[in-house]
């Protein structure tokens, strides 16, 4: 595994998870990290969060509301400003035609050089000795398929989708795709110097966290820092897909 080399450019880069709060617990070092370096950051949040609560008497609406409002300020505590919510129920996401399309409208959008979205493949964490294993939520494996497929081939393939071409929307090419919460990293970011604006964004989630996640963030943190040699690092696999010419051919202008 190697450190990530700075931003030289400012890129575009979209995240796309499937709940609030998705993006603080395992990347918002590396937003900010990437924010401060010029790069534009959009969030796309597919579910409601309605689910975020156990207790009787809920309510669902008002609890979807305040996950929104927490999304936000936890966005904008690393650069974020703009947020997408596409509003799917929280709990039963499936990686359906209709997810597919909305995700490729939204990158059709932003056109993003780089995405991030969970490993797909995650279906359950378990160390060799069976403890402390737990169960992937099936909404993020959900929503990392539908945004795979989104990515390649609905984005960039003209005849996918028409109803997009009808609301103007070119397709476009995705060069770089990173993937979050996986077993295979190739390639860690440094978040040391921005590690305390992660922790202050994890905590907007206050419907959902308190102090101990900071904790278990900052110990998880540190450990994948530990395997780089820095205090503190955020691990993806990183996938390129530059093809011969380095942009899109079927855009040429891009
Ligand atoms: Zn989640």
């Amino acid at each position: 595994m190697q450190l990530e080399a700075k931003l030289t450019k400012p890129l575009r880069i979209l995240v796309i998870a499937a709940h609030p709060d998705d993006i603080e617990f395992g990347m918002a070092g590396t937003v900010a990290v990437w924010t401060d370096a010029g790069a534009q950051v959009t969030y796309c949040l597919i579910t409601d969060g309605a689910a975020g609560s156990n207790e009787k008497d809920v309510d669902f609406k008002q609890l979807a509301a305040r996950r929104k409002e927490e999304q936000l300020a936890a966005a904008k505590v690393v650069g974020v400003t703009d947020v997408r919510f596409l509003d799917y129920a929280d709990g039963v996401l499936q990686p359906t035609l209709e997810l597919r399309r909305d995700l490729t409208r939204v990158i059709r959008q932003v056109r993003p050089d780089r995405v991030i979205i969970t490993d797909p493949s995650m279906i359950y964490v378990s160390r060799d000795d069976g403890r402390d294993a737990y169960i992937n939520h099936p909404d993020h494996r959900a929503a990392a398929e539908a945004a795979l497929y989104a990515i390649f081939p609905s984005a960039e393939t003209r005849p996918i989708f028409r109803e997009l071409l009808d609301e103007g929307l070119e397709p476009h090419h995705v060069n770089e795709l990173y993937l979050q919460f996986t077993e295979k990293p190739n390639i860690a970011v440094d978040i040391s110097a921005v590690h305390d604006r992660k922790i202050e964004s994890l905590l907007n989630h206050r419907s959902q966290i308190g102090e101990e996640a900071a904790e278990f963030v900052s110990k998880f943190d540190a450990e994948a820092g530990k395997e780089v040699g820095v205090e503190f690092a955020e691990t993806f696999r990183a996938l390129y897909f530059y093809n011969e010419t380095g942009s899109n051919k079927d855009n040429p202008s891009e």
